[in-house]
């Protein structure tokens, strides 16, 4: 079937729930994905950094077909031969203590929740039932109904409620808004570390290390959002590196499995995870066979591909060789690694147009909000496919 046939069909039978750009896509490998007419895209989107090693990566492969020849799911009923090498291999990777696995992002948000309300019960004494978390405006955290409620984005929410209390929402890169809100029953500050989906907003320089410290004196625990951010995305296996921080949990997903599987994860020490006792949290599929076998051939290539070392150097090249570009749209460019920013003005007639020519020239796109393009290509990208990449963007830029 042909793409106009097959948007016709999702357009009847699919809830309108996203507003896709026109390309229907049926292979990919490496940064490239072709179209069912045979047409080539450079992927310049990753499924939201899902798929940082690139599509279809041929280790991953391997490993996830071999493992679904032996074993998919056993339920946590029963322990499974990949699980502990999972945990144990997350934990060096993060160092931590401890790793809670979940399917998705949203998940795995909602664990660091559960997990941060009881340590604050059960450690701090708070009254239960009286636990705050605080949050930051324009924060990207999920979908679930918890989540969204401390979403500042009406869209995502309006129409939703009601939504769970406990929540706090603060402006983003303020320290002094974070040491202003906490009081006794503060537990927890869940916070991205950059913004991946308020447009790529990266905090002013310190913005964690200060955050870390404020967190640490008043004994609340600091919360890193990285399933965008983190394996290497932003120039560093995680984004809090930047700052030399750890922060007290660690919540993963996206590429933590090339994008074969919905894998996500919690990590922190034994203190904070250690709250858990059998039967409080739970999901079926989480921590299965399947899923934790591909997520440590996931961690594996990111490692061994030195994938976030590939991302700091073609970053700061790729940043570089935009901000030649002469365009009366561009008002910014903002990035970290190969997490990428273009900030239109608002007379640009938003991003949207912008990426509907790119797509005409191969590459593939999304606006973010509406004035920002973002730019997040696997992290297998090399210098002259961002040549290539630059070309049509500045063309695109200058001509449009
Ligand atoms: C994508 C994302 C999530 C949600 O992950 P899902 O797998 O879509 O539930 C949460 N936080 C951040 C920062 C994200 O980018």
């Amino acid at each position: 079937m042909n793409t106009k046939e097959l948007i016709k069909i999702e357009n009847k039978y699919g809830a309108h729930n996203y507003h896709p750009l026109d390309v229907i896509i049926a292979k990919g490998k490496g940064i490239w994905v072709h179209d069912v007419e045979g047409n080539k895209y450079l992927d310049f989107l990753s499924a939201y950094s899902s798929v940082n090693q690139g599509h279809c990566h041929p280790r991953i492969l391997k490993k996830m077909t071999e493992q679904a020849r032996k074993l998919t799911i056993t339920s946590r009923a029963f322990r499974n031969d990949q699980l502990p090498l999972l945990c144990k291999e997350v934990c060096q990777l993060t160092g931590k203590d401890m790793m809670l696995p979940m399917n998705s992002g949203a998940e795995a948000v909602e664990t660091a929740i559960k997990t941060v309300r009881k340590w604050g019960y059960t450690r701090k004494g708070i009254k239960i039932g009286k636990a705050e978390i605080i949050v930051c405006a324009d924060n990207f955290h999920g979908r679930t109904t918890t989540i969204v409620g401390f979403s500042t984005e009406e869209l995502y929410k309006k129409y939703f409620a009601p939504f769970t209390p406990g929540f706090k929402i603060i402006p983003y890169g303020d320290p002094k808004a974070l040491e202003k809100a906490i009081n006794k029953k503060t537990v927890g500050f869940l916070v991205e570390p950059v913004q991946a989906e308020a447009g790529v907003l990266i905090p002013p320089d310190g913005y964690m290390k200060q955050v870390r410290e404020i967190c640490t004196r008043n004994n609340i625990l600091l919360l890193a959002d990285e399933i965008q951010t983190g394996l290497g995305r932003c120039g560093k296996l995680f984004a809090c590196d930047w700052d030399g921080i750890k922060p007290d949990i660690y919540i993963l997903g996206k590429a933590l499995s090339g994008g074969f599987y919905p894998v996500s994860a919690v990590a922190a020490s034994k203190d904070i995870l250690g709250v858990f006792t059998p039967g409080e949290h739970g999901s079926t599929f989480a921590g299965n066979p399947l899923a934790c076998a591909v997520a440590r051939e996931a961690l594996t290539v990111i490692k061994e591909e030195k994938l976030a070392e590939n991302s700091a150097k073609l970053g700061a090249y790729f940043v570089e060789k935009l901000r030649s570009i002469q365009s009366r749209h561009v008002k910014t460019i903002r990035g970290r690694g190969l997490l990428i920013g273009i900030e239109l003005h608002k007379e640009a007639g938003g991003a949207r147009r912008f990426c509907e020519a790119l797509l005409k020239e191969g590459m593939l796109c999304k606006e973010t909000h509406e004035h920002v393009i973002r730019l997040a290509p696997p992290l297998v990208i090399t210098q002259k496919e961002i040549d290539w990449a630059f070309a049509r963007i500045k063309k695109v830029l200058e001509t449009l």
